[in-house]
């Protein structure tokens, strides 16, 4: 067996062992490929044991990447999940459906422009940013707000607002990774109170090394890139 397969069966193994340990329904936590930094080589390894949705943090490599593999396999689905730039996000979009680092209302006008120009529909999630490790994400919660209220007036009906996004602080602080996940679930909760007609209802939250603290706060989404791909290499120009 593949190491990637290996360590994808043992990632779904542990993510349903917490899901049913938090007395939560079977299936309800998707799992990510963050497949960044590593070749198509070990992302066919990964889709040839099952897996169909990878993040990826950078559009080039993601365009170069699976603009090749959706070839031989239609049906993947990519999510962009780095801070993104007003002049990538036609090629984006071009080759993801979903982006979750929605942090600014540009953003937002750019996707819709391009959407309805290619006459598709495209997921997003809004990013808030808890932990000084993050390079994106909105830094004040009225802000994001604001940015949910502008998909809200019916000026973008290319852009589908499916949830939200953090990434916690990377340290052994399981209190500070907590505090970090449900200042997201507040934020959620508000947002779903004032625009009800949004779906709104995904929480990407949860990596390699703190996903099964994310399930027990109520994560439906965990990206996780090094427990199945292993360490990446920086070095390596892709
Ligand atoms: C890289 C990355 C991940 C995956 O991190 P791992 O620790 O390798 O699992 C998840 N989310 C975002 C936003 C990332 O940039």
């Amino acid at each position: 067996m593949s190491e990637v397969r290996e360590n994808l069966n043992k990632i779904k193994e542990e993510i349903e062992a917490e899901v049913k340990a938090c007395g939560r329904k079977a299936g309800s936590v998707k799992l990510l490929a963050v497949s960044k930094f590593h070749s198509e080589e070990e992302i066919e390894e990964a889709i040839k044991a099952g897996q169909k949705a990878f993040g990826e943090n950078r559009v080039q490599e993601a365009y170069s990447k699976f603009s090749n593999l959706k070839k031989t396999y239609p049906d993947l689905e990519v999510h962009i999940i780095g801070q993104l730039q007003r002049n990538k996000v036609k090629k984006a979009i071009e080759i993801a459906s979903v982006i979750e680092s929605i942090d600014r209302i540009e953003l937002l006008e750019e996707i819709e422009k391009h959407a309805a120009a290619m006459q598709k529909e495209v997921q997003v999630y809004f990013e808030l940013l808890t932990g000084e490790d993050s390079k994106s994400g909105f830094a004040s919660e009225e802000e994001l707000l604001k940015a949910i209220d502008f998909c809200s007036k019916g000026k973008t009906p290319h852009i589908i607002p499916k949830g939200f996004m953090t990434m916690a602080p990377f340290t052994d602080d399981k209190e500070k990774i907590q505090a970090s996940f449900r200042r997201l679930i507040k934020l959620s909760k508000k947002a779903k109170e004032v625009y009800p007609e949004l779906e709104l209802s995904e929480l990407s939250m949860g990596m390699s090394g703190d996903f099964p603290i994310a399930i027990k706060e109520g994560s439906t989404q965990v990206r996780v890139g090094t427990a199945i791909f292993g360490e990446r290499n920086y070095n390596k120009d892709k």
